[in-house]
C-alpha cells in the first residue's frame, strides 16, 4: 500500500492499495482541482524524478525547508531552533534522507505544527523521521486531517511548544487557522510565522487576509478583526509567509494593522478604531 499525495496541494492520505478519488482538501471552495483533473503521486515517484529538500539558513535559528523543483502549491516550511528543542513550522509534502540527517544535526524536531490545512503536506512521514515527534492540529480543524496518527494532538486558543515558541489560533482562512510567535526571532524583536493565516503579499510591506486565495473569496471584517486581535499581544518584528519570496523584513503589528485597515477600507467596512 502507498500513501498516496496530491499534486495539486501536497497533502498526503491515509495507505491505501489504489489511490483515492478524490482530494478532499482540494474539493473545498478554498483550494481548486486542477482543469486536468485529480493526481496523485507517491514519495518514491517523487524521487525517482528528482525531487529534493532543499534546506536554507534564513537567519540564525531559522531554515527554511522547501521542495526542488517546486511542487503543491510551492509552499516552504520553516524549522525554528531554539535551546530547548525546535519546531516544524508548516510542512511539505515531501521528505529525504539527506534533509532529515541535516536537520539532526541540527538538533531534530520536538514537534511540529501547521498553520492551517493547505499546510499539512506529508506531516506523518516528517512526524515518524523524528521519534513521532507531535502534530499539533487544532481541534477546530481536525475534520481535515487527512491521514489519522497517534503523534496526532489537538488543542485550541494558545499553547506554548516550547518556551518562547508559541502557536496562536487566530481562524479566518480555516476556523483553526494559525500562527507561531517566536519570541527569539529577528535578533529578539520577535518573528511572527503565517503561513497565509495571513499572507504577505507581493508589496511586502503589507499582509492580506482571505478565505480563498486561489479563488479569491474574501473574509468578513470581523474575522479581520478576530485574526489581528489575536496577534496583538505578542510582539513581533519580522513576518514570515508561506513562501521563500514573502517575508515582511520588518514593520511588525503596525504593518498588520495598516494593512487590515486598508483590507476592511476596500470592503466596504467600517474602519477599525
Ligand atoms: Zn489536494
Ligand atoms: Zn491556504
Amino acid at each position: 500500500m502507498d500513501a498516496f499525495i496530491c499534486v495539486t496541494c501536497g497533502v498526503q492520505q491515509v495507505p491505501s492499495d489504489r489511490p483515492p478519488s478524490t482530494c478532499p482538501i482540494c474539493q473545498d471552495e478554498r483550494q481548486y482541482v486542477r482543469q486536468s483533473g485529480q493526481e496523485w503521486t507517491t514519495l518514491d515517484a517523487m524521487g525517482s524524478i528528482g525531487h529534493r529538500i532543499e534546506l536554507r539558513d534564513l537567519e540564525p535559528g531559522l531554515t527554511g525547508v522547501g521542495i526542488e523543483p517546486s511542487f503543491g502549491i510551492g509552499q516552504r516550511a520553516l524549522l525554528v531552533q531554539t535551546p530547548d528543542g525546535n519546531v516544524l513550522w508548516d510542512c511539505v509534502g515531501y521528505i529525504d534522507d539527506a534533509a532529515v540527517e541535516t536537520i539532526r544535526s541540527l538538533g531534530g524536531v520536538a514537534g511540529v505544527a501547521m498553520s492551517h490545512p493547505h499546510f499539512y503536506g506529508a506531516m506523518v512521514e516528517w512526524s515518524r523521521a523524528f521519534a513521532g515527534a507531535h502534530i499539533h492540529v487544532p481541534e477546530a480543524d481536525m475534520e481535515w486531517v487527512q491521514r489519522p496518527d497517534g503523534a496526532v494532538r489537538p488543542w485550541s486558543g494558545a499553547l506554548e511548544l516550547v518556551p518562547g515558541v508559541t502557536l496562536v489560533q487566530c481562524g479566518g482562512h480555516f476556523e483553526g487557522s494559525a500562527v507561531l510567535h517566536w519570541k527569539g526571532g529577528a535578533g529578539g524583536r520577535g518573528a511572527l510565522l503565517v503561513g497565509d493565516t495571513m499572507t504577505v503579499v507581493q508589496d511586502v510591506r503589507y499582509v492580506s487576509f482571505m478565505r480563498s486565495y486561489p479563488n479569491i473569496i474574501p473574509l468578513p471584517a470581523s474575522e479581520v478583526r478576530r485574526i489581528v486581535d489575536a496577534v496583538r499581544p505578542y510582539a513581533f518584528d519580522r513576518v514570515y509567509g508561506g513562501w521563500w519570496d514573502r517575508v515582511m523584513p520588518s514593520g511588525g503589528i503596525e504593518a498588520v494593522e495598516r494593512s487590515a485597515h486598508r483590507y476592511l477600507h476596500w470592503i466596504g467596512a467600517r474602519q477599525p478604531s
